[in-house]
């Protein structure tokens, strides 16, 4: 399965863990398998898959990088910040994932009311069936309900006639601030990085906005390459990083093999003129 195009970095991926349908070892080995030097195994707030992922990474001979995919609000926006090389034990990070959570299960209920105006009874009974962590409940967890029960073709058609910001399910959900977010990652002795910046429906002033705060929050990177991104934000976001002095990062958002748009390591190289995140590893 090793190919020359596959990356040695993925620093972006999901387990069991969060809303991934792999096991945490399993994700280890199948990056291995592809020829992925240096994994992040990034589950939505939550670290508990990297002790098992561990374990895998020394068996397969493949670095693990502790990581973790922060859901933050800001300013009405959902933004995503990777956390890399975070200390898993660490107090603060645990506690402040802990708190991020903790609102899933009643939003939860509110998406499952909202689709049951809409002619979906039961949602949450359904996505329940998907869920592997029960902390864990995500809009992924409905859209592969909606999929299987046969209401839409792809988890993208179920985004768009149902979960995406606007759609009749919905629910705004207030995550952890930016400031909190960069806090607890800088605190854990991790690297932040804003994830998929490309995908975010911000105005040009709030983008601008954006990456001035987190850089003064101390933030560290942008990923450029994702499996969110079109070639051409590639180019976009490596100039963005190089004008505000971010590293790049790189990572597939693998959830699944027949989910993701991209396997684990199906990444191009970073743009020239990058300053690669794994620099500073
Ligand atoms: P949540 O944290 O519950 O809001 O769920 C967010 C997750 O939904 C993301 O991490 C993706 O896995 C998935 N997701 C978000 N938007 C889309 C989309 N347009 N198509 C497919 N999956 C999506
Ligand atoms: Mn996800
Ligand atoms: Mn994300
Ligand atoms: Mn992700």
């Amino acid at each position: 399965m090793t190919s020359s195009r596959v990356s040695a970095y993925d620093l972006h991926c999901h387990s069991t863990r969060s809303d991934g349908v792999m096991q945490p070892a399993a994700v280890v080995a199948r990056a291995a398998q592809r020829g992925v030097k240096t994994l992040a195994l990034t589950d939505h707030d939550e670290l508990s898959g990297l002790a098992e992922a561990r374990v895998a990474a020394e068996a397969a001979g493949i670095d693990l990088v502790d990581a973790v995919e922060i859901s933050v609000t800001w300013r009405q926006h959902t933004l995503h910040i990777v956390g890399l090389h975070v200390d898993p034990d660490d107090p603060v990070l645990l506690e402040g994932l802990r708190g991020t959570r903790a609102g899933r299960h009643e939003r939860a209920q509110r998406m499952s009311a909202e689709l049951e105006r809409v002619g979906i009874p039961d949602a949450l009974a359904g996505a329940q069936a998907y869920v592997t962590n029960p902390e864990l409940v995500s809009r992924t967890h409905f859209a592969r309900f909606l999929v299987e029960s046969g209401r839409a073709r792809s988890t993208q058609a179920v985004f768009d006639t149902w979960l995406a910001t606007g759609k009749p399910g919905y629910v705004a959900h207030e995550w952890a601030s930016l400031e909190d977010a960069v806090r607890w990652i800088r605190g854990a002795g991790g690297m932040a990085v804003i994830a998929h910046p490309g995908r975010y429906k911000v105005t040009d002033a709030e983008r601008n906005e954006l990456l001035g705060a987190f850089r003064d929050l101390g933030g560290v990177a942008l990923e450029v390459v994702t499996g969110s991104h079109t070639p051409e934000q590639y180019g976009y976001w490596a100039k963005r990083a190089a004008e505000f002095g971010f590293l790049a990062s790189t990572g597939s958002d693998f959830h699944g093999p027949r989910e993701s748009y991209r396997d684990l390591g199906d990444l191009p190289p970073l743009p020239s003129g990058c300053r690669p995140v794994w620099a500073q590893f």
